[in-house]
């Protein structure tokens, strides 16, 4: 396959929300395996609903999860603008050329007119779709129209032949003739529809591959008709089932935080995100679970992307991110934490957080678990919860003050020597190792769950150590 270029064009209302960037990546895979080109274009024409500040959430979450392209408002490119907003003239020119070769005509009726002739149509168990009503007017009654000054809007005058869409997912779709009517092109405002916009840009955008979401299906034939009537070739659709949420109805903002950006606050590696919403739907083999943005871009094929919908599970995607966050250095790892600690208003010194980071990969889920988990490492305000206050009640100031006595002695600070003085310490006051490290835990780290104690006592510090341990056992 030569010279493929796809495109992903959201329509920025809100934040990118996971359903839709995947297919976005699913676009950018198909381009970066065949070595094409990928195409941002943003979908900005109804100026009510897009705001800039969302376009730059769009192009900062796809940044963030890894995906790159060629060519859109950002960055430029030999068929911009790539933003719709900017592609008014476009638009009216193609439809001038299009009335002016009859392949699009002035409709005069109004919206009350559209109704009524749709309920009618409907109690007659006839099809809703336009009636094609304008598209017959006489000369005559065009220019009463005209002489009346009445608004118009440009229909598109669909061929009445049969449409067949060739899907890379679904298959072969056909549209008997007739079934699929005459659509406005141009609103009576002179605003374009999105079914002219998408084609337009497609066509002028040389792109060879259209992967969307299916419920733009019943879109690509009369996407495609456009396309045609303009002289073109209409790309290839590949039209990918949506993704789920857990009650089996399409992922939305219903099913809560559903946006990349909202994965990004909660501590979701990039990694991962683009790993987990690739096996949404699509799979390399039977077997592969884990794969990275070179190895996906290695094995993506479109004939792999299932036609049955995909549900969205954040507990995999959880245990995913687990995983990639086991396999990032440690130097990495801290300084992606970071950002959180300093969000919780902690600020971790960089070498310690880095030499406690052993400590918590492993039960990490997502990367803001760390700030709990190592908060008592950068604040000494550390209020023992419920469970911790227990603890050192039922211990009693008398073990505890033991316990910070022998680790007082305890030269050098190591893991191996302070496990030995706690074990010791327990011994002595005849408490099994949990029942004598459980009260210390709770002392220092203000919870009954902890890194692994002699290590996170390690990083503390044997001063601070030594000093929550007493401040536990004294008099409240
Ligand atoms: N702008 C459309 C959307 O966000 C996508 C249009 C297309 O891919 O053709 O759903």
């Amino acid at each position: 396959m030569s010279a493929v270029r796809t495109r992903f064009a959201p329509a920025p209302s809100g934040s990118l929300h996971v359903g839709n960037v995947r297919t976005g990546l699913f676009s950018w895979a198909f381009a970066r395996h065949h070595g094409g080109q990928f195409i941002l274009r943003v979908e900005d024409t109804d100026a009510s609903r897009v705001t800039e500040e969302a376009v730059h959430g769009v192009i900062e979450s796809l940044r963030w999860l890894g995906i790159d392209w060629d060519e859109g408002p950002d960055v430029g490119g030999p068929h911009g603008p790539y933003r719709q907003s900017q592609r008014t003239e476009i638009y009216h020119g193609v439809s001038e050329r299009l009335v002016a070769e009859g392949k699009a005509y002035r409709c005069y009726c109004t919206p009350q007119e559209l109704e009524e002739r749709r309920r009618a149509a409907m109690a007659r168990g006839e099809p809703s779709g336009y009636d094609g009503r304008c598209r017959r007017l006489t000369a005559g009654e065009r220019a009463a129209f005209e002489a009346e000054g009445r608004p118009f809007a440009l229909r598109f005058a669909m061929p009445a032949r049969e449409f067949v869409v060739d899907d890379l997912v679904k298959g072969e779709v056909r549209y008997a003739p007739g079934t699929l009517t005459d659509f406005v092109v141009l609103r009576s405002d002179g605003s374009p529809t999105f079914l002219l916009a998408v084609a337009v840009d497609d066509l002028l955008m040389g792109v060879t591959h259209v992967i969307r979401g299916d419920d733009l299906l019943d879109s690509a034939a009369r996407n495609a008709a456009v396309i045609e009537a303009l002289g073109g070739t209409p790309p290839r659709y590949a039209h990918v089932p949506q993704v789920l949420g857990s009650d089996g109805r399409p992922l939305s903002k219903r099913h809560g935080s559903t946006s990349v950006e909202s994965f990004r606050e909660r501590g979701i590696v990039p990694e991962a995100l683009m790993n987990y919403l690739a096996l949404l739907g699509w799979s390399k083999d039977a077997e592969t679970t884990f794969l990275s943005r070179d190895e996906l871009i290695e094995s993506f094929d479109i004939a792999r992307v299932s036609s049955n919908p995909a549900a969205f599970d954040v507990k995999k995607l959880e245990w995913m991110n687990n995983h990639y966050i086991q396999r990032l250095d440690d130097d990495d790892l801290a300084a992606r934490c970071m950002h959180f600690f300093s969000e919780a208003g902690l600020l971790p010194e960089p070498k310690v957080l880095r030499a406690a980071m052993p400590l918590v990969k492993e039960r990490m889920t997502t990367l803001r678990e760390s700030v709990e988990l190592l908060r008592f490492l950068f604040t000494d305000d550390i209020e023992p919860n419920e469970r911790a206050r227990a603890l050192i009640q039922q211990a009693g100031p008398a073990y505890l003050r033991s316990v910070a006595d022998a680790l007082e002695a305890v030269e050098p600070w190591t893991v191996e020597r302070i496990q030995e003085a706690l074990d010791r310490a327990s011994a002595a006051s005849g408490r099994s190792r949990k029942e004598g490290w459980q009260p210390v835990r709770a002392a220092t780290t203000g919870s009954n769950v902890s890194p692994p104690l002699p290590e996170s006592l390690a990083l503390l510090g044997r001063e601070r150590t030594v000093e929550r341990l007493r401040a536990a056992a004294a008099p409240s």
